[in-house]
């Protein structure tokens, strides 16, 4: 495998900047730009202090610390290097060019962390926890991801894993013998342990509930007639210094989704403005946009303007969130001039907040409730293995259907080849999430989302 350079550290200016080396020729490389202070042969997880020198021209780069680590025991378990620098772009880039200059081909994003996998140092699920724990937004997210790092996901597959190995393990003796006749005592057994990989493909694939939305947030969408108090609510928000804000693609064209985390709790606000100004029909497509909005989110937020009566729009709008999570909002309560129809309201049997986003009262009962609603904070990660990748959930997903088809197939007397089949399917399952017949496109798919020097 080739030997590789990156900067390591985000780009910008930083305390301190790293270039990292790895491949069977790291060493040799930084030998040539690199002149420690003192030259006591190389050990593992050893820190050398010393210069980057440009070995033409013998002009100093910069003063440095680096970092060895001797295969197999690396991050990579190939030779590799950490030089750290000053956090200044142009050094990190004439170090970087260094590194290539004498030996090392620039790195792709996630080769790093391709290598440690290829090499058999972590399989696919710890590679994808690598990135997923670098892009975290939130502690539940970061927790689930080094949960995952840790190789929680890839005990439990491998359990799964090992329970049906034993049930084609015999199916297989009894094709091979079938003079023993132990075909029955085979598929009762078979039938047994199929069940119990079902129950534990089952817990796997329902704990991604939890985990889409520590990973995604709770889906919210804010609805109401024009001059609702929409904008103020998603300002009032949003200005929250504990937000954290950042801004995503939106899944209709016309929406932009927004990333926060109040109190622990992530949610993607799907923000609806512009939605009025883009239409002419401006009230009915406002309504029908509404309905296509609702019917995609884990949560309706509907705000209604307190002082004025419920207008047929906004009994459109109780009438779509009928069978949403979704909380009502009476806005505007500071005009002191109610004439909406609580008890109208009151008959939809959601949770009802009085508000002013303009005054920003109301908000904090607003989280809260959403936080009770969705029990987020309740999470708990150490009970066991939480599903966050919509790629797992899916390969388990699978993998259960076909442990549901296997047992039909013994129920309905079926060869027992034909079952073997099927088992057969639930290890190609479990086998793509570890990585281990993974195809070189699921491959090169992963890594891809990776930044560089990772
Ligand atoms: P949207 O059309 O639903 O987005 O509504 P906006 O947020 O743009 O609000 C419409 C108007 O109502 C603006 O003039 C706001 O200042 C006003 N407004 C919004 N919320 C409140 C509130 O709680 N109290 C009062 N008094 N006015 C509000």
């Amino acid at each position: 495998m080739r030997t590789i350079a990156a900067i390591s550290t985000s780009p910008g200016i930083g305390g301190i900047g790293i270039v990292r080396i790895s491949g069977k020729n790291a060493f040799e490389v930084v030998n040539k730009i690199f002149k420690p202070k003192n030259n006591n042969k190389i050990a593992g997880y050893t820190m050398k202090y010393g210069y980057i020198i440009n070995p033409k021209t013998q002009k100093i780069v910069d003063e440095v610390l680096v970092s060895y680590f001797v295969e197999p025991k690396s991050y990579t378990t190939e030779n590799m290097c950490e030089i750290n620098s000053h956090g200044s772009n142009i050094v990190m880039k004439e170090i970087l060019e260094l590194c290539l200059e004498n030996g090392a081909e620039l790195a792709e994003p996630g080769e790093f962390t391709k290598k440690a996998f290829l090499n058999g140092r972590i399989d696919l699920s710890q590679a994808e926890a690598v990135i997923e724990l670098i892009n975290s937004k939130t502690e539940k997210e970061a927790e689930a991801s080094i949960n995952q790092l840790e190789g929680f996901l890839k005990e439990e597959i491998n359990s799964i894993k090992s329970k049906i190995l034993d049930v084609l393990t015999d199916i297989e003796a009894s094709i091979d013998y079938p003079e023993y006749d132990i075909e029955e005592i085979t598929n009762e057994n078979a039938s047994k342990k199929l069940k119990e990989i079902e129950l534990s493909l089952q817990k796997l694939e329902s704990s991604f509930k939890d985990g889409k939305i520590i990973r995604e947030g709770i889906k919210t969408a804010i609805i109401g007639t024009p001059n609702a108090g929409k904008s103020s609510l998603l300002n009032a928000i949003l200005r929250e210094d504990r937000a954290i804000v950042t801004e995503i693609e939106g899944t209709t064209r016309d929406t932009i989704e927004e990333f926060i985390t109040i109190k622990g709790i992530p949610i993607k606000i799907i923000d609806t403005a512009g939605i009025r100004e883009a239409n002419d029909e401006v009230e009915r497509i406002g309504i029908k946009k509404s309905r296509q909005i609702a019917e995609s989110s884990d949560l309706v937020i509907a705000i209604f303007d307190s002082s004025k009566e419920l207008s047929e729009d906004d009994k459109e709008i109780l009438d779509l969130i009928k069978n949403k999570n979704s909380i009502i909002i009476l806005n505007k309560i500071d005009l002191n001039e109610r004439k909406i129809d609580e008890n109208y309201l009151k008959k939809f049997g959601k949770e009802i907040i009085e508000m002013s986003a303009l005054k920003k009262q109301g908000i904090e009962e607003l989280y809260s409730k959403i936080e009770k609603m969705f029990k987020i904070n309740e999470i708990n990660l150490s009970d066991g293995v939480t599903i966050t990748n919509v790629r797992h959930a899916e390969l388990i997903r699978k993998a259960r259907e076909y442990s549901i088809k296997a047992q039909e197939t013994i129920k309905n007397s079926m060869p027992i080849d034909v079952i073997a089949i099927d088992i057969k399917e639930i290890i190609n399952c479990l086998n793509n999430i570890t990585g281990e017949n993974a195809t070189e496109d699921i491959i090169n798919e992963i890594f891809k989302k990776f930044c560089l020097g990772k």
